[in-house]
Parts: C-alpha cells; structure tokens; sequence
C-alpha cells in the first residue's frame, strides 16, 4: 500500500517507520523544511510516570503514562541503537514540593506512593524496565535538600534528550528505502476519492497528492484544524498553550560544580530543570513566565519575541526557578548573558482552562491515541512526548488490521 503521514515529530515519523517495515510505501508530508522540528524536540524529554499528576483524582493518567513509558525505549529502539538511547538518558527527577503546593504533602506522598505500586505491578507484568534501569527504588525523602520552604524527594523519573532521539531517528528516515518525505509541503485537508484518499495544501498553486491506501494526521497543533476541514470536526473544548522553557548551552562552563538535580516543583503553576549530560545543556522553565499565550479556538498564534525580550524572559525564567533550584539565581544575576535559547512550542490538551483551576481537564491526560475518521484515515492525538511511540505504533497496526 501507500500511506500518506502528515507531520514528521515524533508520532509521525514512528507511524512512517512502523508502516514502511511492514514492507509498505511511506510519504511524509511535513510543513518545516526539517523533520523533528516542532514539539518533539521543543520539549523537555520527561518520560513521565505520572508523579506530577498527582491532581488526577481517578489515577488514570498515572496508569496510561506509566504504561506508554514503559514501551517508550523498546518502541523507539527498533530505529535506534541502544547506544544512541542509553546516551540521551538524564539523571532521576527530584520533586519539591513548596508550601505554597496546590495539594497538601500528604496527598503527594501518597499519590507517589500508589504511582510506585503501580510501576512496579506493570514491569512485572509487561515485562519491561523503564529506560533499561534497574529494579526501581522507591520514591524517599531528601531531609538535606536545603531549600526552605520546600520539601524534596527523589523520584525514579528521568527524562531523554530529544534531540539525542531525533538525530539518528532522522538518520533511519532519511535511510530507509520506501519513506520518502515531502518538506514545505503544508497539508490544508485529506479528501476522500473512490475506496482512497488525496492530501491538499495550502499553497494555491500545489496540486492534491495521491491517491492514498491509508492516511494519518500527525500534525499534532494544526491537527484538528486539518481534520475539521476535511469534514471530521473533533468533540469537546481542547485547551492549546504555548510554552517554553531556556537551553543553557555549555552548562558546566557556566555554572561550575554548581549545576542542580534534575527537579519538577508540583503541585501547581512552577517550573522544572533538567541537565542533559549528552549535550552539557540545562533546560529550565517557569510557569509563570514560559506559559504566553493560550487559547480555547482553533487560532494559534506563535509568539514572536525579540532578543531585547528573549533576553528578560531567559533572566525572569531562571529567576523563577532559584525557588526551588537556587543556582539558577546567579544565571539571572550575570552582568553578560549565557549562551542560551528559548525553546517552546503548543500544548494541546482537552480542557477549558489552566493548570491553576482544580477542576482543569488538564490534570487528566489519559485519553490521548490514534482515532479513526473513516476508512483509511486515522488522526493521532499524541498526548504526551512519552506517549507518542505507542500511539504511533498503535495507529499502525490498528489501521492495517481493517485492509
Ligand atoms: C515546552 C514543552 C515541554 C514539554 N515537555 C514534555 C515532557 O517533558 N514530556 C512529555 O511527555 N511531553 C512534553 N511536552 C509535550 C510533547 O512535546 C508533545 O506531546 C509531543 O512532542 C507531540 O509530538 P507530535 O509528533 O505529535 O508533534 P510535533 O513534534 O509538533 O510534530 C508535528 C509535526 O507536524 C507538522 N505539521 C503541523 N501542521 C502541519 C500541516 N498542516 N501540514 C504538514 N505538516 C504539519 C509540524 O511542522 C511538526 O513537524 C512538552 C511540550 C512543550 C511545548
């Protein structure tokens, strides 16, 4: 067959991989001139196990992370070497907890506690590790974490460097004999002809592509847009932010023997860092400062900022995060700025309002994955980067299995 994927992240490029070593024909269309351009390496890399969900009263997002965790490195190691993988993966994850925390501690503690169990029954049963690691240990208290005002405990959670995943997993598109990709190729809808499909753009003067066995919308921001023009409108009120967070390159340069643990502030608007030893760069975001620009429409807008404006949003971002990891206060205090970067991208999620209401849908992410429009044409809602690998590989084998 040939098979139309539309958006080469992380979702898109498995789907490709998966269909075309099952021997199939693969075009990628994708609007960047590069693939993994987008949020999947705009992200943080956090293979979450669910402890920063601890606002879920039902556990179902633990439960379905956990799970798409677990399957994150078998899945994505079929097209990389482990090599490559053990390479980009990020010391544990620390959680502090502020006593300005959304939840009590108590709730927490417990909540990590069940998340824990709950691991350790699904490695039993699926038989697999988390990132390789070894037999887990238990989340404890660090009594010297030496923030006032902050409660700390180390957790088993890590995260990847994802550009440490998309290198060579460009390297196995670009390689592989029956995916070819299209670039600057913006798709506007999918169109159903005869038993087959045609993808459209934008551009006025492109002509429709296909025909088309099967296609799958991976283009995760402009998703639903590209679905609700080709007659499938999606349900429900989705939430879109725009978030970014600020690369510090040369890390150990800057910030000698002083870089901090790998830590996520929950439960409420705070923020994470996370050292990348693969690439000596320090990831930090802030809520309050990285989180610009939402919207409950289908209208994104990409915030544009100048470096004038990158440069106070960098300072206000390390700042923030001195509130829990204190070295990034002196980040903030240099008369001449570090090499670094803004990194952002959209966040989709269904919802009609922030992190800081109790009642937000965003405190549930479980039910994210591949949909079925029509015969032939599938829409991947990814959810989450650590989830993009199974709902991939999910679309591939569900959508083959009705031809
Ligand atoms: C700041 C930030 C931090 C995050 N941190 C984490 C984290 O730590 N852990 C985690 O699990 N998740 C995290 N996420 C979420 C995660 O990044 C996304 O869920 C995931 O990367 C989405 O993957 P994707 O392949 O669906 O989308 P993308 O990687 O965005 O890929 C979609 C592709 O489709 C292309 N495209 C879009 N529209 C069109 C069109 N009309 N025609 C053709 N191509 C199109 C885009 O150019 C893009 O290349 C974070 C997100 C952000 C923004």
């Amino acid at each position: 067959m040939h098979i139309a994927v539309i958006g080469a992240g992380l979702t898109g490029c498995i789907t490709a991989l998966g269909f075309a070593d099952r021997g199939h024909r693969v075009t990628i269309f994708e609007r960047a001139s590069r693939l993994l351009s987008r949020a999947s390496t705009a992200n943080e890399g956090k293979i979450h196990l669910g402890y920063v969900y601890s606002a879920d009263p039902s556990f179902h997002t633990a439960e379905r992370l956990i799970d798409d965790a677990l399957l994150f490195r078998p899945l994505v190691e079929r097209w990389i070497s482990a090599a490559d993988f053990t390479a980009s993966v990020c010391d544990p994850f620390v959680y502090a907890v502020p006593t300005t925390s959304a939840l009590p501690l108590a709730a927490i503690t417990g909540h990590f506690a069940r998340v824990d169990a709950r691991i350790r029954i699904r490695m039993e049963e699926l038989g697999l590790t988390y990132l390789g690691q070894p037999a887990p240990e238990d989340f404890r208290p660090l009594p010297d974490f030496g923030v006032d005002g902050v409660s700390g405990f180390l957790t088993q959670e890590r995260a990847v460097w994802p550009q440490g995943i998309s290198k060579p997993l460009t390297r196995a598109i670009e390689r592989h004999p029956r995916i070819e990709v299209s670039f600057t190729a913006e798709v506007d809808r999918v169109v159903e002809k005869g038993e087959k499909w045609r993808v459209g753009f934008t551009r006025a003067d492109a002509k429709d592509d296909g025909p088309f066995d099967i296609v799958v919308n991976a283009a995760w921001a402009d998703r639903r847009n590209i679905d609700r023009r080709s007659g499938h409108p999606s349900v429900g009120t989705w939430f879109t932010r725009y978030k970014f967070g600020v690369v510090l390159h040369h890390a150990s340069q800057h910030l000698p023997n002083a870089i901090p643990q790998n830590i996520t502030a929950t439960s409420g608007p705070f923020g994470d860092c996370v050292y990348y030893p693969a690439n000596d760069s320090l990831y930090a975001s802030w809520y309050p400062v990285g989180m610009c620009f939402s919207t409950t429409t289908d209208q994104l807008e990409q915030p544009v900022f100048s470096p004038a404006d990158a440069q106070d949003l960098m300072s206000r971002t390390w700042q923030g995060c001195a509130s829990f990891a204190p070295a990034l206060g002196t980040l903030a205090a240099l008369a001449t700025p570090p090499a670094a970067d803004l990194v952002g991208d959209f966040i989709i999620a269904k919802g009609r309002s922030d992190i800081h209401d109790p009642e937000s849908g965003l405190h549930q992410r479980s039910d994210h994955g591949p949909a079925r429009l029509a015969r032939g044409y599938w829409s991947i809602e990814t959810g989450k980067y650590v989830s993009a690998p199974r709902c991939a590989m999910e679309c591939v084998e569900r959508s083959l299995a009705e031809f």
